[in-house]
């Protein structure tokens, strides 16, 4: 594979212009500045870009912006400052740019993209929180606060205000491309299954009920008043984590287990035992019939120590709760749907996390926080249709996510003009 010809900017540019229509996405950018001298777009683009390309500051990307090949592509021809970033963001509209995520990923479900995600025909979301990031000092209207306790240099205890920013994302999960649906920031004094009940009600209204067919959540949302709203009132079957000893369901389940032959099957190279247990009672505030499926894991890793191979037994155990109707489908199905959340491979919040620098906030302004975090998951969403869907490269192994995204930066830096819009 040779970098020589440096098309590959090209290439990206070409396919969301092409699959999702750029310069209509580039209007969702527009910011409220009044007669500003360099247009939204320059900024709004420069951004989107700067996230692909993986741009770490605002700073950074301003450096970026006094490349002559980056203005041909943005459509200014000046350096744009960090400052201007900076002001500009804070003037987005996060609903906007929302709606341009909610487009790219209706399109890519029109386009069939996410079939190979299905598990036995179900499209499955997960519900997931993530702390961006906390500080001691600065502080937004809409920072979240909390007392922690600290050591000083002698080892005395004191308490200290802490700020911090934390989401609920919910993420379209599957063996293919991964894309992130929607999130909410938590409220001052809320629990995430608020925020995440604020969201799921949106997601209903903005793709419409039959986007997907089942949330899977971990064991925090496994209580009776979320399962009832996202079952009863959104319409949703949920698969959550039931931790020990937490519910009588959970005894329940131990306990008829005991009378009851497991089922065996072969899972992802594990040996699974499931035990599928139904019409059991949640608890007073689902008092609806609930089914668990709880399996013993069991598989070899093989390791190497120095020139010696190892193999080590590994097990893990889990707990599934099931509300709402998914009875047709067999405990090894509603198995699969629960490991879909700890996939690491083409999972949208881990690669957010791990690569997109999501704990970072590159400018604190309560607008801008959640700006700058959808333009993040809109450049990713972008990124990810282009070289999972359409990149031959990384579809054949010859190239991982990071370096295509290295690739485009050299062809931007050292390739052939691009022109995105033209004003
Ligand atoms: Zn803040």
């Amino acid at each position: 594979m040779s970098d020589a010809n440096f098309q590959d900017l090209g290439r990206f540019v070409s396919y969301a212009t092409k699959q999702f229509n750029l310069p209509l996405l580039g209007g969702c950018l527009a910011d409220r500045r009044v007669a500003p001298e360099i247009p939204s777009r320059a900024v709004g683009l420069s951004l989107l870009l700067g996230e692909v390309v993986h741009c770490p500051s605002l700073l950074q990307l301003e450096q970026e912006t006094g490349q002559p090949q980056w203005q041909r592509l943005v459509g200014y021809p000046h350096p744009i400052s960090d400052d201007t970033f900076a002001y500009a963001s804070d003037r987005m509209d996060p609903d906007q740019l929302r709606r341009g995520c909610v487009y790219i990923n209706r399109m890519l479900k029109r386009g069939k993209s996410l079939e190979r995600n299905k598990v036995q025909g179900l499209l499955v979301v997960s519900i997931d929180a993530n702390e961006q990031f906390c500080t001691d000092h600065r502080c937004c209207d809409d920072c979240l606060n909390r007392e922690v306790v600290c050591k000083d240099a002698k080892g005395g205890e004191f308490k200290k205000v802490q700020y911090y920013h934390k989401q609920v994302y919910a993420q379209l999960s599957g063996t293919h491309i991964s894309v992130i649906l929607d999130f909410e920031p938590l409220r001052q004094g809320e629990e995430e299954c608020g925020a995440a009940l604020r969201m799921l009600r949106r997601i209903r209204r903005m793709y419409g009920a039959r986007f997907f067919d089942v949330v899977v959540v971990d064991s925090w949302y496994s209580n009776g008043p979320f399962l009832k709203t996202v079952v009863e009132e959104l319409g949703w079957p949920v698969v959550a984590v039931l931790k020990q000893e937490r519910f009588e369901v959970y005894q329940e389940t131990m306990a008829l287990g005991r009378d009851q032959k497991a089922g065996v099957v072969e899972r992802d190279g594990r040996q699974v035992e499931i035990w599928d247990v139904r019409a059991l009672r949640f608890s007073d505030s689902y008092p609806g019939p609930v089914r668990t499926v709880r399996t013993v894991e069991k598989w070899t890793e093989h390791t190497r120590k120095g020139n010696e191979r190892q193999e080590v037994e590994k097990e893990q155990n889990w707990i599934w709760v099931v509300a709402g109707d998914l009875d047709a489908f067999g405990g090894e199905v509603i198995r699969d749907i629960g490991h879909l959340r700890w996939r690491i491979e083409n999972n949208a919040f881990g690669e957010l996390t791990q690569h997109w620098n999501l704990t970072h906030c590159a400018h604190h302004q309560p607008v801008a926080v959640v700006a700058l975090l959808w333009i993040k998951i809109m450049a990713f969403t972008l990124f990810h249709a282009f070289a999972i869907l359409h990149g031959k490269h990384v579809r054949a192994g010859r190239a991982t996510l990071q370096e295509l995204r290295e690739r485009i930066l050299r062809s931007l830096l050292c390739g052939p003009p691009v022109l995105c819009f033209s004003g």
